[in-house]
């Protein structure tokens, strides 16, 4: 794997990507939600959604960053994947451990960037623009500083392109994995959700970290997709 970008491209990996990333994030709500504890917190998450989405401040943050949303992801299918990403088959545990450590190098940048950057005072105005939603659900997710969408989007795009050079190549399906768990830990980590009981304990622990995130811009909590960084560096509230 070099860096020479023309001699890399394969435009059947930015089909492969999109079509994969879609199938994966509609079935895994499918999926989901056929569970009857999880479509309970969905409707719980519905109701406390309704009168935020009616507060005039919501609905111009969510379009801006989801535009902003849609245009970097269509750069990143078009452009960064069918150069950095293959198509040639792995043995069965690369593609595992090529998307925990998609997942790691992501969530060790992006608690550096949450603790410093969002929360240092280069970005903390922008950053604060979500932490007004001090008690979080579902949609606040959705309401983020479209500079701050575009900094996420970039670290994945920074973790893909480590991953890929430092193992000499990272299979489209083992990116699109990651990509789908840290959407979804990104949108799940905002819902109401109280299921205190194996195997959501785990969903339940990680919304409560981050609800107490939200509490103020006081606490710890950076990290998003585990609690690895937080439990490292000794932020973990
Ligand atoms: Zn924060
Ligand atoms: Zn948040």
């Amino acid at each position: 794997m070099n860096f020479d970008w023309i001699a890399n491209y394969q435009w059947q990996i930015a089909l492969i990507y999109m079509i994969t990333v879609v199938v994966l994030l509609r079935g895994s709500n499918w999926l989901a939600f056929k569970i009857p504890a999880i479509a309970k917190m969905r409707d719980w998450n519905r109701s406390e959604d309704t009168p935020k989405r009616a507060n005039p401040k919501y609905p111009p943050i969510m379009k801006a960053n989801g535009r902003v949303g849609a245009v970097i992801s269509l750069l990143l299918i078009i452009v960064v994947a069918p150069a950095v990403l293959t198509l040639q088959s792995v043995a069965w545990w690369r593609y595992l451990t090529d998307i925990v450590l998609v997942l790691l190098v992501y969530d060790f940048i992006y608690y550096f960037t949450h603790r410093f950057v969002f929360h240092g005072n280069l970005l903390r105005k922008v950053h604060g623009l979500h932490h007004q939603a001090r008690d979080i659900s579902y949609i606040d997710a959705l309401y983020v500083h479209p500079l701050e969408t575009l900094i996420g989007l970039m670290i994945y795009v920074v973790s893909i392109t480590a991953v890929s050079l430092a193992m000499g190549g990272l299979h489209v399906v083992s990116a699109c994995f990651a990509f789908v768990i840290w959407s979804q830990i990104n949108t799940i980590n905002h819902t109401k959700f109280n299921i205190d009981r194996f195997p959501f304990k785990t969903v339940d622990y990680l919304t409560t970290k981050h609800s107490i995130h939200h509490k103020n811009m006081n606490m710890g909590n950076y990290s998003s997709i585990t609690p690895l960084f937080d439990w490292m560096f000794g932020t973990l509230d």
